[in-house]
């Protein structure tokens, strides 16, 4: 009742959510106190939580921020769902997002953006933009978003809160409504990295329904961080991404001071070098809207989403149902996917794309010889202005310039708060090993 209550006093500046569940809340809260009283002790046993909404939910509408699906309601859990029930958590809502998750602003939702609560004339990132500020906001405790190209740690850092991109693998993808498979990861945005822990623990693990979700098994990640332990750790610093041209001053010294309190701890600093992560934007802006084109081309107006009326034959169904059903930049997402995969084409660009993507993974793999953990900025720049970057998609795309090659990459990273420039919060990016979120998180956690 208090968090329903808060989200009553503060949506009409905040905008977190597309839709606000207190029927849900309620009834779900109600079995939670019934379940406690019969000894259960699941772990989010009547922990309320904000679901970003391209993750289906049963009976509750799951839009995509996008005009295409805003009357849909899936029959069936997103797996993370499924589990999140069975844990025994309360539902508040769905939290906005960019259209179909893309974007890194919450401006290209098809229902007007989301406010920063640090500041109300600026963006709170995105594309997981309504379950930061909603965290951020404490409209609730804990939230899921999905990170594509940095949409769960990116507004984590802009709305001074922790968020986690797990392993590609880590967690069931089932349920989540697709933009780029071969990115997308589910992960949670929260105050605490404890809080990361425990919803990490509930949402992983391998899924039958999932044939990307590994078998790996799961540790108990919040017990994990009481053995956390700094010293003798090696924390590489990318030194391209501390001296990139774009990086604000208030984050770079931000960041420095959080690299010296880890020093100041025990760890040794190593500076290293990913030689070809200046390509992520390019290979990420071929595979990302090339994967794209092909999941939304389900959207034609016959077995999902909107359908255009009076329309002259199954053509001009097609046409006009997805003219009017998407946004600008899910149009400009289609065209670049479709070109970069079609015929004549596909060799220059999507095929030399992934050639590329593998160097950069081996840069990972190079770095992760010599060090632990990788750590950097999450955002070259803090918190920006309601439009400032609407009319330009590159600078638009740039706000994702050190997030991007790890999901190219499939590694675990996480932004925490590590201090302010002007006034908003800065988030530091540290990137782990793969399948090792344990030691993300401990190094994380002792930060705190
Ligand atoms: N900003 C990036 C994009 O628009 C990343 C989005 C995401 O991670 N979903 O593709």
């Amino acid at each position: 009742d208090a968090y329903l209550a808060r989200i009553e006093t503060l949506e009409p500046h905040i905008r977190a959510f597309l839709t606000v569940t207190p029927d849900v809340a309620r009834e779900q809260a109600r079995q939670a106190d019934e379940r406690r009283a019969q000894g259960e002790n699941a772990p989010l046993l009547g922990v309320p939580l904000a679901i970003k909404d391209v993750i289906s939910t049963a009976g509750i509408r799951t839009t995509c921020g996008s005009r295409m699906l805003e009357t849909y309601v899936p029959p069936f859990d997103a797996t993370v769902v499924q589990r999140l029930r069975e844990a025994g958590a309360v539902f508040l809502g769905k939290t906005n997002t960019d259209e179909f998750a893309m974007g890194s602003s919450t401006e290209n939702s098809a229902f007007g953006a989301t406010r920063n609560p640090w500041d109300t004339s600026r963006v709170p990132g995105g594309s997981s933009g309504g379950s930061a500020a909603a965290v951020a906001a404490a409209e609730a405790p804990a939230a899921l978003g999905t990170d594509t190209g940095g949409s769960v740690r990116q507004p984590a850092a802009l709305c001074g809160v922790v968020g986690l991109k797990p392993t590609y693998g880590r967690v069931s993808r089932y349920g989540l409504i697709a933009y780029a498979s071969s990115l997308d990861q589910i992960g949670p945005l929260t105050r605490t990295v404890a809080d990361t822990a425990l919803l990490l623990s509930v949402i992983a693990g391998h899924d039958p329904l999932d044939s990307t979700s590994g078998q790996h098994p799961v540790p108990d990640y919040l017990a994990a961080l009481s053995k956390a332990d700094v010293k003798g750790k090696r924390l590489g610093v990318v030194r391209e991404w501390l001296d990139n041209a774009g990086l604000h001053p208030g984050v770079r010294d931000a960041v420095q001071t959080a690299l010296a309190t880890y020093e100041s701890l025990g760890a040794t600093l190593v500076d290293i070098t990913l030689p070809h992560s200046e390509y992520g934007l390019p290979v990420y802006y071929l595979i990302a809207p090339a994967e794209a084109s092909s999941n939304l081309a389900r959207y034609d107006g016959v077995l999902y989403g909107h359908r255009a009326a009076h329309t002259e034959d199954i053509w001009d169904l097609f046409a006009k149902s997805r003219g009017e059903g998407f946004g600008p930049e899910v149009k400009r997402r289609i065209m670049l996917g479709t070109y970069a995969l079609s015929a004549g084409y596909y060799d220059q660009y999507y095929k030399k794309a992934q050639k590329v993507r593998t160097l950069i993974r081996r840069d990972f793999e190079e770095a992760f010889q010599q060090v632990d953990v990788v750590v950097g900025p999450t955002s070259p720049v803090p918190a920006f202005k309601l439009g400032e970057r609407t009319d330009d998609p590159i600078q638009m795309y740039l706000a994702d310039i050190f997030t991007l090659t790890v999901n190219l990459a499939g590694l675990p990273g996480i932004s925490i708060p590590c201090g302010f420039a002007d006034g908003l919060p800065v988030g530091l990016q540290l990137i782990g090993r793969a399948w090792d979120e344990t030691t993300l998180l401990q190094m994380a956690h002792v930060y705190e």
